[in-house]
C-alpha cells in the first residue's frame, strides 16, 4: 500500500508515518528528512538547500522529486509513506509518473486537518531525541527531566529544528497554502482523497488514519 500524508507543517505527518512503520512495516519517506540529511552533510547540494529550508521556502522540485526517485527502487516492504511529498501540483505529476513506470500505484492521499493555531503552538513548542527520533512537546509532552528519552531509554539531547521558529513557520504555511493546499483539490478529483481529523491525541489520530486505511 502506497499512501502520501498530506498537511500543513505541524500537522503531526512524521508522528503518523513512524506509527505507520512500526505497525504495518512501511518505509517512510519524508523529504525534509532527506534535505535536512543533505544539509548536515556539507555537500554543495546540502549548502544549497540549507538557506532555503531556514527561510521556510520549498525546495525545487527538481531536487525533491529526485531524492524520492532515488528510493522507490529499493525495498518497498509495507509500501511507502510520502510524508512532505509531494508539496506542488508539478511533484503530484511527477510522483503520478513514477509510480506508474514502476508499476505502481498511490491507494490513498490521507489529508490531516487540523487549524493554524494549533500549528504554531504544536511547532513551537516541539523537539526530538536526537538517538531514536521520538517526538516531544512542552506542553502536552514535556522533555524527560532525568534526560533519559521515553522510548529509547537512552540519555538524549532534544533538538529542535532550525525552522522551528515564528518567522519561518509564517513562510512554511504560506508556501503550504499558496503551493501545496491545491494538491486538495487534485487529489479530491482523482477520487483519492481521505479526510482525517488531525487534532485529537496521537492515538485517536492514528485509529482515523487506520480506520480510512482498512
Ligand atoms: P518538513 O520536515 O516536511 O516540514 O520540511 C522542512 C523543509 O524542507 C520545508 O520547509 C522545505 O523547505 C523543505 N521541503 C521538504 N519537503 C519538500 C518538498 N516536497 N518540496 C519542497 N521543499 C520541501
Amino acid at each position: 500500500m502506497n499512501i502520501i500524508l498530506l498537511g500543513p507543517p505541524g500537522a503531526g505527518k512524521g508522528t503518523q508515518a513512524r506509527i505507520l512503520v512500526d505497525g504495518r512495516d512501511m518505509i517512510q519517506l519524508s523529504t525534509g528528512d532527506m534535505l535536512r540529511a543533505a544539509r548536515t552533510s556539507g555537500t554543495a547540494m546540502g549548502k544549497m538547500v540549507a538557506a532555503v529550508m531556514d527561510r521556510g521556502d520549498l525546495v525545487t522540485d527538481e531536487i525533491v522529486i529526485g531524492l524520492i526517485e532515488e528510493q522507490l527502487d529499493g525495498d518497498q516492504k509495507g509500501g511507502f509513506i510520502f510524508d512532505g511529498f509531494p508539496r506542488t501540483l508539478g511533484q503530484a505529476d511527477a510522483l503520478a509518473d513514477l509510480l506508474e513506470r514502476k508499476g505502481q500505484k498511490l491507494d490513498a492521499v490521507i489529508a490531516m486537518e487540523v487549524n493554524d493555531d494549533e500549528l504554531v503552538s504544536r511547532i513551537t513548542a516541539r523537539s526530538t531525541c536526537s538517538n531514536c527520533g521520538e517526538g516531544y512537546n512542552d506542553l502536552s509532552k514535556p522533555i524527560p527531566a532525568d534526560g533519559i528519552c521515553t522510548n529509547c531509554g537512552q540519555a538524549a539531547e532534544f533538538k529542535r529544528r532550525a525552522d522551528d521558529n515564528e518567522e519561518s513557520l509564517k513562510q512554511r504555511l504560506m508556501e503550504y497554502y499558496k503551493k501545496t493546499s491545491p494538491l486538495i483539490g487534485y487529489y479530491h478529483a482523482k477520487g483519492q482523497l481521505k479526510w482525517v481529523p488531525g487534532l485529537g491525541e496521537i492515538d485517536e489520530v492514528a485509529d482515523g488514519i487506520a480506520a480510512v486505511l482498512g
